[in-house]
């Protein structure tokens, strides 16, 4: 389908300084998990975006010198000629697809502690590790140290140059760069010229941006990555005042604007807390302070919101880092007029935390992210069928919809069989509670594409499927999708010899209870011992209802891997500010008719909580009875022309939505394929 000429706009051309970006679509920096450990991977990534039509793909933040290093998390690096050599095949691997390479140079500067390179940190004052919580502190430079990261920035600048980049960032944001330690006054307390006023404070910036044109000499485009406000009111900058104040003292010394929030987990924000655009209150000021394009982000999925950022003057640039992850070929859909195969990213930050893992990043919507060069996989293409076998895939949760999207689009002749009427599984369900409706997008991007392979995929709705109807159904490969249950006896990680005695009464609830329709009456224990969502969720939407909620949870804060994702601060102020009753590091011990027992897990004595109803959030159970009986009688499987039977997602081990995406993917690339091997994947070892 021809583009629809409203979205004309979004593919003009757009200058940067000596460099002409081909459309507006613009990939912001933005960390993956790979880095310089795995650098064909980051490259193959990034070039994908590139193939998708993005006019400017940048890399993540990218450590310059061995002063500030980022370890233990693998961030690409540029200190020397042989990182030089390496950043060619990242830039001519985006090259190669007609995109701008971008590079954003970094020093963390007083946020890092340097294990790597031992080098004690570097900031304007002394000040503790910001970004951790180790027992590191940064030094006060002195101006002779000043001198030397003026030149070990300038020198850093030529190397990007000379490995291929079109763009140079600096780095004044999220809390974690030099400029930025010397911007804010939180972290400057000096009082020689790079303290003090605003422009003493903004002085380091002003000087490593005029080196960095005059290093560059008109041959790359100087970007600046600017945070506009910390969101921490008059403690930090603001954007009324100081953000505003710096923009217009250095208004044209960069070739492009780059402008968001601080700290990273405002920047980033999930959609539980924050909506698309959300950013726009604190940088559509710019645009009308500054001669040169300016770029912002704000989860921006939809192409109408992305037209209107650019019609209503807010920015020149869509800016986009996690919906170019959940969807590398955003600026291809719009300009062939499909914007109904547009796979939006749904907040959720589970690609951020392959960051804070120091692992390949994962997305709950694109399975193939972080496996381009690895396995191969590519997000718009995937191979034809291996053979004319039919497959049933019984179970439509996120891991039986993409394993029966991914097949279909192989061509495979599929069944897709689902016991409830509407599809979707966990996602249906969790997607209600309150903040998470766009998490409903895993469930609607593949039903609608599902929909539209309808002659080789058929979906069976409220078809709950038996070994006996599976065998007479008559495919040839059986997928079992069945997902997952929560246990309701308190088994998990703190209480693992045996159930928590009263955990059988009528007054106690699993989340699948919840979304069932049970109604735990007031006042309710929810007990987390899951520790991501689910708990501090579900005493959200209890307190929302009227009830009065205590959560109790053996980790010392509330949904404490929710730290992975950037949530866990506003998830637990935000229980605390609608007066949920929360008790931290303590394990649920008994449950009796109107309370329970707690116990303090650094030895507190017991305790009781008043409640008439309690709801366990501790682990779950594979919904595995199926596969099992159907693996038990070979023979029959065998009579009916069986060939396989095998468990997908949550079925085979309880665990992310987006491992569920990923496990019913990997069935799909797999089926008829050869044996994967014991090593499933290529490795970049650095030796061989
Ligand atoms: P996953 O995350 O692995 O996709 P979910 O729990 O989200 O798992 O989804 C599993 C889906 O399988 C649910 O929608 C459930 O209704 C469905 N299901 C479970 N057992 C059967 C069955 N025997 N026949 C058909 N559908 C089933
Ligand atoms: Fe978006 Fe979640 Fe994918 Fe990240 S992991 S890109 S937030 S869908």
């Amino acid at each position: 389908m021809p583009r629809d000429p409203r979205f004309d706009i979004l593919f003009d051309p757009v200058r940067i300084g000596p460099v002409t970006a081909r459309n507006r679509f613009f990939q912001v920096p933005h960390c993956s998990g790979m880095g310089h450990l795995l650098p064909r991977s980051d490259a193959a990534m990034r070039a994908m975006k590139a193939e998708g039509g993005w006019a400017v793909v940048c890399t993540e933040q990218c450590s310059f010198h061995p002063h500030a290093e980022a370890a233990p998390y693998p961030e690409t690096k540029l200190w020397d000629r042989d990182d030089v050599v390496r950043m060619r095949h990242w830039t001519d691997a985006v090259h190669e697809h007609g995109a701008l390479a971008g590079v954003e140079l970094v020093s963390n500067a007083s946020a890092l502690p340097n294990y790597y390179s031992r080098e004690i940190p570097l900031g304007p004052s002394h000040t503790p590790a910001t970004y951790s919580h180790d027992p590191v502190q940064a030094r006060a430079m002195d101006l002779d140290d000043i001198h030397e990261f003026r030149r070990w920035h300038r020198d850093a600048v030529l190397r990007s140059r000379d490995a291929g980049f079109d763009l140079v960032y600096l780095y004044c944001g999220h809390d974690i760069a030099m400029p930025m330690d010397f911007l804010t006054r939180r972290r400057n307390r000096r009082t020689d010229e790079y303290g003090g006023s605003l422009e003493n404070r903004v002085r380091l910036l002003r000087e490593l941006l005029e080196d960095t044109v005059g290093a560059v000499g008109g041959q790359m485009a100087v970007a600046l990555r600017f945070a506009t406000d910390e969101l921490l009111g008059e403690d930090g900058v603001t954007w009324e005042d100081e953000g505003c104040k710096a923009i217009e003292m250095l208004a044209d010394l960069p070739d492009l604007w780059d402008v968001n929030v601080s700290d990273w987990a405002h920047d980033s924000a999930t959609s539980r807390f924050s909506s698309e655009g959300f950013q726009e209150p604190y940088v559509s000021f710019v645009k009308g302070m500054v001669k040169k394009p300016v770029v912002c982000v704000g989860r921006y999925t939809s192409p109408e919101t992305m037209l209107s950022l650019i019609t209503r003057g807010v920015s020149d640039f869509v800016g986009c880092a996690r919906p170019s992850i959940a969807d590398p070929f955003i600026p291809n859909k719009i300009d062939e007029g499909r914007l109904d195969d547009i796979r939006e990213c749904i907040g959720c930050n589970i690609c951020v935390t392959g960051q804070h893992m120091k692992t390949p990043m994962r997305c709950t919507q694109n399975p193939t992210v972080g496996e381009e060069w690895r396995r191969g996989w590519h997000p718009e293409r995937i191979e034809p069928k291996g053979s004319e076998a039919s497959v049933l895939v019984v179970g439509a949760g996120p891991a039986g919809l993409e394993c029966a999207l991914a097949l279909g689009q192989r061509g495979y002749k599929v069944g897709l069989a689902e016991a409830r009427r509407e599809l979707g599984g966990r996602v249906t369900d969790e997607s209600a509670m309150p903040g998470f409706s766009e998490w409903a997008r895993v469930r609607d991007y593949r039903a609608y594409q599902i929909d539209k392979l309808h002659e080789t995929v058929e979906v069976f709705r409220e078809s709950e499927m038996t070994a006996e109807t599976i065998l007479d159904a008559g495919y040839r490969h059986v997928a079992v999708a069945t997902g997952s249950r929560w246990r309701g006896d308190g088994i998990g990680r703190a209480n693992t010899m045996g159930p928590i005695p009263g955990s059988d009464g009528a007054h106690v609830f699993t989340p699948n209870d919840i979304f069932g329709g049970a109604s735990p009456a007031s006042p309710v224990v929810v007990f987390d011992d899951d520790h991501y969502y689910m708990g501090g969720a579900l005493a959200e939407q209890f307190r929302d209802a009227g009830l009065e909620v205590v959560l109790v949870t053996p980790a010392p804060v509330v949904s404490s891997w929710s730290e992975e994702a950037l949530e866990q601060e506003i998830v637990q102020s935000r229980l605390v500010a609608m007066g949920v009753g929360i008790a931290t590091g303590h394990n649920l011990t008994r449950i009796d008719a109107d309370a329970v027992e707690i116990e303090g897990v650094y030895g507190e004595g017991a305790r009781t909580v008043a409640c008439a109803s309690v709801v366990m959030v501790t682990s779950r159970l594979p919904n595995d009875g199926l596969y099992h009986g159907l693996k038990a009688s070979p023979d029959r499987l065998a009579e009916a022309g069986v060939l396989s039977v095998r468990r997908i997602g949550d079925a085979l081990g309880p665990g992310l939505i987006a491992a569920a995406v990923w496990s019913g993917h990997r069935y799909a690339r797999e089926l008829d394929g050869p044996p994967p091997g014991d090593v499933p994947f290529k490795r970049e070892l650095v030796f061989v």
